[in-house]
């Protein structure tokens, strides 16, 4: 992707990360060390998720070359989309699942470390080490729910979809995942403008040009399709 930057490969992929990203760095170091150490840790987390993403899609012979980290989440780079509606299933099943296993497996640990208080301070805060600790444990929660929204274009839609084509078809499970994306995006839109929150809002633009433009690729894909290979 344009306008990013490669930091490390890990299981032969290439982890890089967008322009837009490091701004946001710079934007929260200016809120202090543990605010840096929360975005850092979220970085982990969020590439863990993608990680998890790629390794089933290997899984299905499908290559991930690059894993790209934007503000707003990651993006695996596969080579093809996976052909089975099972095989989409579990690729995009698994990067929720990751973040869900973090905070089950890690519940007890983080509670006899950080006592019931910090774990369940509310609200979230960066106040002290601990509490910025238990901020990074729940946003594993966060970060599994809004996937795990049926919408594209989380990874909920995308399991929303491999579950709706079995019955009504890949193209009408795909429009109705994004129309369901659009919904979702219009809604945080209203959320954003209403509380004037400029994150929400852009979080807003962004689910609804990804929404269409999962349409437009399976647009083409249809079109294509029509087509014999010779032509
Ligand atoms: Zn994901």
């Amino acid at each position: 992707m344009r306008g990013s930057v490669k930091l490390f490969n890990i299981f032969g992929i290439s982890i890089n990360i967008h322009v837009t990203f490091l701004l946001l760095l710079v934007f929260f170091l200016s809120g202090g060390i543990k605010w840096l150490a929360l975005i850092i840790g979220v970085f982990c987390f969020v590439t863990l998720h993608e990680v998890c993403h790629s390794l089933m899609a290997r899984y299905y012979g499908i290559e991930v070359r690059q894993i790209t980290l934007l503000p707003i989440g990651g993006i695996a780079s596969m080579s093809s989309m996976p052909e089975k509606p099972v095989q989409e299933f579990f690729i995009s099943i698994v990067g929720p699942l990751f973040n869900i296993a973090v905070i089950v497996i890690f519940y007890n640990p983080m509670k006899s470390l950080l006592g019931t208080e910090v774990l369940f301070h509310r609200p979230l805060s960066t106040a002290t080490w601990p509490l910025t600790l238990s901020y990074l444990y729940w946003i594993n929660l966060m970060l599994a729910a809004f996937n795990l929204i049926p919408a594209f274009p989380m990874d909920g839609g995308r399991v929303l979809r491999s579950l709706l084509a079995g019955r009504i078809g890949y193209v009408k499970a795909t429009k109705f995942a994004v129309g369901l994306g659009h919904i979702f995006a219009v809604g945080f839109a209203y959320f954003g403008i209403v509380n004037v929150n400029i994150v929400l809002i852009a979080i807003a633009i962004f689910i609804y040009m990804a929404a269409s433009n999962e349409r437009h690729q399976v647009d083409v894909r249809e079109d294509l399709s029509k087509f014999k290979i010779g032509e």
